[in-house]
């Protein structure tokens, strides 16, 4: 390689793996303002902007109630006590997931169970839930990883078969639809992080649980905050979990863009994918079948055979952000090594040797696209 090529690269424009508000000075305009309309009104604790958001999330989920409470892992807990789960229970978790999906289970007294997924979709399915499946099984978290929908009625089916109570974890699939239906309704109760990386973003940890049934979001409400009624009248024993007015005035800014933000995804990913064409040991995304949906929180393709990080830092090189989401599947992890659980997912575990995210948010252009594909296409070297 010449100085004169070096020197260019060098010079290249970055490609983050993902991009945060202020690279859009209009959007970041409209945020301040509403931040700014609730520091004055000062109900920094509930009051409207909380209401308003709650109302606005449940509506565009097309669900009769959300809940906004402080984090995605506060939702899984609080909505897992609404739920009656607790000790002497055990909860089906896919072992790829990011590791709040099974902490929840653990804060709330429980045990998770590892289910391994299928090795195409990288998702939770009826047959892996089946074989996870113990006598104290009570309930199980689907988790439409990288906004990727699980094929969710053969497991709603063997779920009623089994009596389970459902709970989808849709931290990483804001607005994705199967069968038609947001994510979220399909189960007794589904959760959202609202992290600011995630596809629905605030300026701080925020969440939500929504649900069709009417005494699980009265819970999650009550649990939310330290278990109140009226004024210092407390019938349960809850905890600090509720949504900032701050927070739910910048979703509420960020969720009139967030249809468009999902299609932008599915255009920057269609691109990816052409990129990715004719580099037949790069694996793709498996595609979306009929009735399932995929909103691109993460673009994460398979590296079989190859040395990843080589991989990773070509790319590096060439200016272009990756992760690996996630090294370690959670039931190898040392938080969880008590359970001894070490043979329960080959398919996680063989995952998690190969996955690769490429960066992907709804303003990647047709060239940045292109650019990565090209770094992906030139030899490993020796
Ligand atoms: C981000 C995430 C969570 C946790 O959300 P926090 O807001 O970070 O607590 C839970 N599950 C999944 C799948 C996530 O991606």
């Amino acid at each position: 390689v010449s100085a004169g090529v070096r020197a260019s690269r060098a010079e290249v424009e970055r490609i983050p793996l993902t991009q945060m508000d202020a690279a859009d000075p209009g959007l970041m305009q409209e945020l301040l303002e509403a931040v700014g309309a609730v520091a004055r009104s000062g109900a920094f604790v509930g009051g409207e902007a909380v209401e308003r958001f709650e109302s606005e999330f449940a509506a565009w989920c097309e669900a009769s109630h959300a809940v906004g409470v402080s984090s995605g892992t506060e939702a899984l807990v609080l909505a897992l006590r609404a739920l009656r789960i607790g000790p002497g229970d055990e909860v089906v978790v896919p072992a790829n997931s990011f590791i709040a999906t099974a902490e929840a289970v653990s804060l709330v007294g429980a045990r998770p169970r590892f289910a391994d997924v299928d090795s195409s979709t990288q998702l939770l399915t009826a047959g892996t839930l089946e074989r996870a499946l113990t006598d104290r099984v009570r309930c199980v978290i689907p988790v439409h990883l990288f906004g990727r929908t699980v094929e969710m009625y053969p497991l709603m089916e063997l779920a009623a078969h089994r009596s389970l109570s459902v709970l989808e974890d849709c931290s990483q699939a804001h607005g994705a639809r199967y069968q038609g239906r947001r994510v979220g309704t399909i189960g007794d109760a589904g959760t959202f992080s609202f992290y600011p990386a995630k596809n629905l973003g605030a300026w701080g940890d925020a969440g939500a649980v929504v649900t069709g049934r009417e005494e699980v979001a009265g819970r999650v409400a009550l649990l939310r905050s330290h278990g109140e009624g009226p004024r210092y009248h407390h019938h349960v024993v809850g905890t600090t979990g509720r949504l900032d007015a701050i927070q739910a005035a910048v979703l509420s800014v960020k969720l009139r863009r967030q249809e468009r933000a999902n299609e932008a995804r599915r255009g920057v990913a269609a691109q990816l994918r052409t990129a990715l064409e004719g580099n037949e040991r790069l694996l793709a995304p498996a595609a979306v079948p009929c009735g399932c949906d995929h909103v691109y929180h993460q673009f994460v393709i398979r590296t079989p055979g190859r040395d990843r990080e080589r991989i990773r830092e070509r790319l590096a090189r060439g200016g272009v952000a990756s992760a690996v989401h996630y090294p370690i599947p959670i039931h190898l992890s040392k938080a969880y090594e008590h359970l001894g659980e070490e043979r329960a997912a080959p398919c996680a575990s063989q995952l998690a040797r190969e996955i690769l995210s490429l960066p992907i948010f709804p303003s990647m252009t047709a060239e940045q696209a292109a650019r990565i594909g090209a770094l992906l296409r030139e030899p490993d070297g020796p």
